[in-house]
């Protein structure tokens, strides 16, 4: 049976055509094929039986009213825009599994105690603007204003972008909403990430979306940054759930036979729990810190960037666990190392994600992959869950 994920895996691969760059993948924030792909998902969302439109930030939004109209949502979706050189699912199989789910819905002409919205969020990457999230906070009321003045490689503003895209930079504050019009944020995501295929299971229920510390550190003098790498993998080693990338690395002068003296480095740390992620950081810069004064080398460290931990609401993943286990698929649950904007609503609304399982859990890459079977699998549990969902307020 593959009667969600035919039409799925059909529109993640017109997406996918796409593209700013020919060959590649990469769609960002408020260009032309941002709004192609936006205005195809619009055109999908209307066959599924949903009021859709562009908001004032270039969110997709799709409205599919319950019993009576105007009832509160449960939100649903993921983001359209991509990385550079990106892969297909990342983002665009969450909006899609949701726009198949109401598909079925509207198909067996069946109307819920509920609304239910699904959002194309427009810039959760941030790839163009170095902004992400920019969409999912609009939402959320917690958009900067500020961010409308950063500019993309050609000098281009975001707020004249977002004018020429046929958006309104002095709308954004009302496209914030107010938490008593959504139930719950539901987001069904790839995993980017290698646990799903290793347990040999298709779906997995997210506990929390890590929080993250990133540092562009710098080094000046005669070597200790072999022995700064050793010791992020070392003390990241030591609790489960730590992941510790120094992801960038450069040496100067960079010649084969002297040893350097200037390196330049970023460091991320990311755990589920904030207060793991914090005693990591500070044995680390601790260490730094020990290291290149034996060496009598020179220290700088410049955090860059810091936000906490992020945890799914335990009554929606509960609700999620049944969905999956009626598939006949035990549920595993894991964090989330990598960000999503489940991050940004769980400000104004409790939330809660699905993963599926991706092969060889490679993400913002061309060879970013799933099976037809895992996005049936994975639609049919999202679809089991919205036909049970239970909204808060109306448990015992
Ligand atoms: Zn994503």
């Amino acid at each position: 049976m593959t009667s969600l994920a035919s039409a799925i895996m059909r529109q993640v691969d017109e997406l996918a055509a796409i593209s700013e760059e020919p060959g590649l993948l990469t769609r960002t924030f408020l260009t032309a094929q941002h709004k192609r792909a936006g205005e195809a998902v619009i055109g999908w969302m209307r066959d599924a039986g949903m009021a859709a439109a562009f908001d004032a930030i270039g969110n997709v939004v799709g409205r599919y009213e319950g019993r009576s109209p105007g009832l509160p949502a449960l939100w649903l979706g993921s983001h359209l825009d991509t990385v550079r050189d990106a892969g297909r699912y990342d983002g665009m199989l969450g909006v899609l599994s949701a726009i198949a789910c109401v598909g079925a819905l509207k198909h067996e002409g069946v109307r819920l105690p509920f609304a239910i919205e699904v959002f194309g969020f427009a810039d959760e990457e941030g790839a163009r603007f170095q902004s992400a999230l920019s969409g999912s906070r609009a939402i959320a009321g917690t958009f900067d204003p500020a961010s409308l003045e950063k500019r993309d490689g050609d000098g281009v503003s975001m707020g004249d972008a977002l004018r020429r895209f046929g958006g309104d930079p002095a709308a954004i504050a009302t496209v914030g909403r107010r938490a008593e019009q959504a139930l719950a944020y539901v987001e069904l995501h790839i995993e980017q990430g290698p646990v799903l295929e290793a347990k040999g299971m298709p779906l997995g229920v997210v506990t929390a979306i890590a929080g993250a510390s990133r540092y562009a550190i710098e080094i000046a003098g005669k070597a200790g940054h072999a022995g700064t790498v050793l010791l992020v993998e070392k003390r990241c080693a030591e609790a489960p759930g730590l992941v510790g990338t120094v992801g960038r690395l450069s040496a100067m002068p960079g010649a084969v036979n002297v040893i350097p003296g200037l390196v330049r480095f970023s460091l991320d740390i990311r755990a589920a729990e904030d207060g793991v992620r914090r005693a990591a950081v500070d044995d680390i810069l601790r260490g730094l810190e020990a290291i290149c004064r034996r060496r009598g080398v020179q220290l700088d460290v410049g955090p860059i960037h810091e936000h906490g931990s992020t945890a799914c609401a335990p009554w929606i993943t509960a609700q999620i666990e049944r969905a999956i286990a009626a598939q006949g698929v035990t549920p595993l649950a894991l964090p989330s190392g990598a960000g999503h904007d489940a991050m940004a609503l769980a400000g104004l609304v409790d939330v809660g994600m699905l993963f599926v399982r991706c092969k060889g859990g490679i993400s913002h890459n061309p060879a970013e992959a799933i099976s037809m079977e895992d996005a049936e699998i994975g639609a049919a549990a999202l679809l089991r869950f919205i036909r049970d969902f239970a909204p808060k307020s109306a448990r015992a």
